[in-house]
């Protein structure tokens, strides 16, 4: 038997067309669910910590692919009783486990045939600078003069804005027109050359219709207060998210004044269940990051119901998403069993009883 092994440098990549063509084939293959390219001077006013070109200064092209989150891994959540799926399946399943095959098999097909190339997901936790971009002191250093501190960070949202994949909508979520808020995003840089694809100029998806912030439970956007940036010669506009608000909100938190006896996470004495929790406690992550019990209430569902009401994403189904009242828990009042409930103290179900 003689060994097995992959083909190097069969497949001529020396025209950006041909090229382009082979890569999204390729990326579509390996389980992307839409890819697009943007040329590296897209990325020439991005912040230092944030510049593809500190990681790979040779870099000519970048590939962006969109991740679709199932509309039914929110269907759970929308419903009350399974809170697991969208962090696990929806959201550190594709980050973690998902999105690095694809990202990871692309990569190794672009340096099969000579060309250098970086497989990224969401896998930023080592990043020096924080949640609104700044740089915290004794984290990292620069290794030469004129480097940025380790570890770079790029923008996915907006690299999978330069590379034609969609808008960034006014909840600063990604849209694309396929899946509206519903994407996670990967990312491969590569020194080979591309055609880049043009900026998204589709159907308009973001329209403000403001479901997004009236439907967020912790009321985290500031409407009054928009962030506009200039990216490749477009102007975008998202409202200012407090970031640290979402971080806790997403969790199910709500901040107290006074410590709690039982707090809802472990590491914050003051935080108790909001009302769009379900959980005594802060129920443990999964896939690393997966512990998004708001299921994304207002960026992503409340949006997602929004376009598809009217009629812009692709990905249309059958029967509409919302179909009873959302629900909220008052956690002031007792909670009322449901026939079937077993408890094992009492040996007895709440049908037994009735
Ligand atoms: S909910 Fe409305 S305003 Fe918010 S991002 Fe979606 S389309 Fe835009
Ligand atoms: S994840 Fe939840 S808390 Fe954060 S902005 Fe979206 S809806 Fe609001």
């Amino acid at each position: 038997m003689a060994i097995y092994s992959r083909n190097f440098n069969d497949v001529d990549l020396s025209d950006p067309v041909k090229a382009a063509d082979y890569v999204k084939r390729k990326a579509m293959e390996f389980g992307a669910d839409a890819v697009g390219i943007g040329s590296i001077d897209r990325w020439n006013t991005a912040p230092l910590q944030m510049d593809p070109k500190q990681i790979m200064p040779e870099c000519k092209s970048i590939i962006g692919m969109l991740f679709r989150v199932e509309r039914g891994s929110l269907r759970g959540l929308e419903e009350g009783t399974y809170f697991s799926n969208y962090s696990s399946m929806g959201y550190g399943g594709i980050t973690y486990l998902y999105m690095p095959m694809t990202v990871i098999n692309l990569s190794k097909t672009i340096e099969d045939q000579g060309y250098e190339a970086i497989p990224m997901g969401h896998q930023s936790d080592w990043r020096g600078i924080d949640a609104d971009g700044f740089t915290p002191r004794n984290y990292s250093r620069p290794v030469r003069p004129g480097q940025a501190t380790p570890d770079i960070m790029i923008q996915l949202r907006i690299a999978a804005f330069l590379c034609g994949l969609g808008e960034i909508g006014f909840s600063k979520m990604f849209l694309s027109p396929q899946f509206g808020p519903r994407n996670r995003i990967g990312i491969v840089l590569t020194d080979l050359e591309l055609e880049p694809d043009p900026i998204y100029d589709g159907p308009k998806l973001c329209n403000r219709c403001g479901e997004c912030i009236r439907n967020c439970p912790g009321q985290c956007f500031d409407v009054n207060n928009t962030i506009k940036v200039n990216l490749a010669g477009h102007e975008v506009e998202w409202a200012n998210i407090d970031t640290a608000k979402c971080d806790i909100t997403f969790r199910g938190a709500v901040l107290t004044d006074e410590p709690q006896d039982k707090p809802y996470m472990q590491e914050r004495p003051n935080s108790k269940p909001g009302s769009w929790s379900p959980f005594y406690r802060k129920p443990r992550n999964l896939y690393n990051t997966g512990q998004a019990v708001c299921g994304a209430r207002g960026c992503t569902r409340a949006c997602m119901i929004s376009l598809e009401k009217r009629g812009v994403l692709e990905n249309s189904f059958k029967e509409k998403f919302r179909r009873r009242p959302p629900w909220t828990v008052d956690w002031n009042t007792p909670p009322v069993y449901s026939k079937g409930t077993l408890f094992r103290d009492q040996q007895t179900k709440v049908s037994d009883v009735d």
